[in-house]
């Protein structure tokens, strides 16, 4: 929070609660209030308390502690606008946990659609968002960027002549700068929301030099090229698919709260929520780590495996996933899971080995070895999740052959199972986080796995046949 900072022109039209109160109010991890409280305890007031997580009332001073010593990604509170806000936050009855319906049968529109994806473009579109030299939320430069962005994706609309879909402009109570959202209609499900986020500002400890290339430049320049392919391809999908870029994320996850907020009240539903913030920096072994944060969407997290293990395991096209977590108010994902929606947060490193360069005046594009082959990989699972989730419910049912081919239920603490046609190689089980827990071969086409040693939550069986097919059944052991 930079309130001291405010340019004339951004005071002007700056919220006035907002800026002329030093404190605010805001929901965070119990834990970091309290730690707060013990190291401030003029700059914060805990308001209540439900769960882990408590309403506070608190200085920028405050803020800017939780935002850059508290161990997470984004700001680790989430701005509300009042006290009732924020109490009613931490009191919300969060939605019940349930296996999402989705299948894997689009093989040839997602092979098409991620042989498109091009690391170069993404590159290019991270330099220009860098090269605006700050995209903090108060400034001029932000609003310019904002309508730039608003510019490309319109022009990528008009070039693909298409008149279902949109894009427009949020404007929010809590920050001058506006999001942006884009919009394919629906073509047989338009009420149902497939909805996959980045965020557009960027922060440092000066207002005028934030280039915010990894962060979030790079999660734009993904899905802008995503948004590419699908107008290039064609793309109608049975179900609304939006594409969000948020503002003011750096300062509470301003922009997307009051978006999914403002959903949750008309009462939208948003089946699925995949936010990209940081996906161009390599600081791990593996390649994209799933966070597993307890708001996060399990069974989602679940899919999103199930879509790299039929999609990335081998070929062109492969890549490999961990997991890692990123604590409370991480990214705007958040706000959608805090609405009650599924969502996920797929990430560019395990959590100790970010980007060191983010909230820096260093977060540039050579930094991060000039390219972009490391978002290339968070578009093409960004395409893959799209396309298997936006489709109709009658094209899943008459292509689900391959999906139906095995047969699973669970009882008295083991895994039945029977193949129609195959011959099974292989079965393994793994959890929310990607991590195999066991693996059973020389097996019959129908037997049980004894999972008395797996503790209760979702899990994924991958069945590997003889004939190479890999096929992925969701299970919940209760
Ligand atoms: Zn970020």
């Amino acid at each position: 929070m930079k309130i001291k900072l405010l340019s004339i022109f951004s005071l002007v039209i700056f919220n006035q609660a907002f800026a002329q109160s030093e404190k605010f109010y805001a929901t965070t991890d119990t834990e970091n209030a309290k730690e707060l409280k013990a190291k401030f305890p003029n700059e914060i007031e805990i308001v209540g308390a439900a769960g882990n997580q408590s309403a506070i009332f608190l200085s920028e001073k405050a803020a800017e502690f939780l935002h850059h010593n508290v161990i997470t990604h984004g700001p680790g509170y989430v701005y509300k606008s009042s006290k009732e806000e924020a109490l009613s936050a931490i009191n919300k009855v969060k939605k019940s946990n349930k296996i999402l319906a989705f299948t894997i049968d689009q093989n040839a529109a997602v092979n098409s659609a991620i042989a498109k994806v091009s690391a170069d473009n993404i590159k290019a579109h991270i330099q220009v968002l860098e090269n605006y030299g700050t995209r903090h939320h108060t400034t001029a430069k932000a609003q310019t960027a904002v309508q730039d962005l608003k510019t490309k994706w319109q022009g990528l609309i008009t070039a693909a002549g298409r008149t279902d879909v949109s894009v427009r402009v949020v404007n929010h109570v809590g920050t001058p700068m506006p999001s942006l959202v884009f919009t394919i209609n629906g073509t047989t499900a338009p009420a149902d929301f497939i909805i996959v986020g980045a965020h557009m500002d960027s922060i440092t400890n000066n207002t005028a030099n934030a280039p915010g290339a990894d962060d979030d430049a790079s999660g734009i320049a993904t899905i802008t090229e995503m948004i590419r392919i699908l107008l290039d391809v064609n793309y109608k999908p049975a179900k609304t698919v939006e594409f969000m870029a948020f503002a003011a994320e750096e300062i509470g996850l301003v922009g997307s709260s009051e978006i999914a907020q403002n959903y949750a009240l008309n009462g939208k539903n948003v089946v699925s929520f995949v936010q990209f913030d940081m996906t161009n920096y390599k600081g791990s072994s593996k390649d994209i780590y799933l966070t597993t944060d307890p708001y996060n969407s399990n069974d989602l997290n679940l899919f999103l495996i199930e879509l790299m293990e039929h999609y990335n395991k081998t070929g062109t096209h492969a890549f490999t996933y961990g997991n890692t977590i990123c604590n409370y108010g991480c990214s705007d994902h958040f706000s959608w899971a805090d609405n009650g929606y599924d969502a996920a947060f797929p990430f560019e490193a395990s959590f100790s080995q970010y980007n060191p360069n983010i909230h820096t005046t260093t977060d540039k594009l050579s930094n991060m070895g000039s390219s972009a082959t490391h978002a290339a990989k968070f578009a093409k699972l960004g395409l893959e999740f799209i396309i298997e989730t936006a489709k109709g419910s009658v094209l899943a049912t008459s292509e689900t052959a391959n999906n139906n081919s095995v047969e699973i239920y669970v009882k008295d603490k083991s895994l039945n199972y029977r193949l129609a046609k195959e011959t099974v190689e292989s079965i393994s089980i793994v959890d929310t986080s990607g991590k195999q827990l066991l693996e059973s071969k020389n097996l019959l086409s129908f037997g049980k796995i004894d999972l008395n040693k797996i503790n209760k939550g979702f899990y994924l069986a991958v069945f590997k046949t003889k004939s190479g097919k890999v096929i992925t059944k969701k299970f919940i052991l209760e």
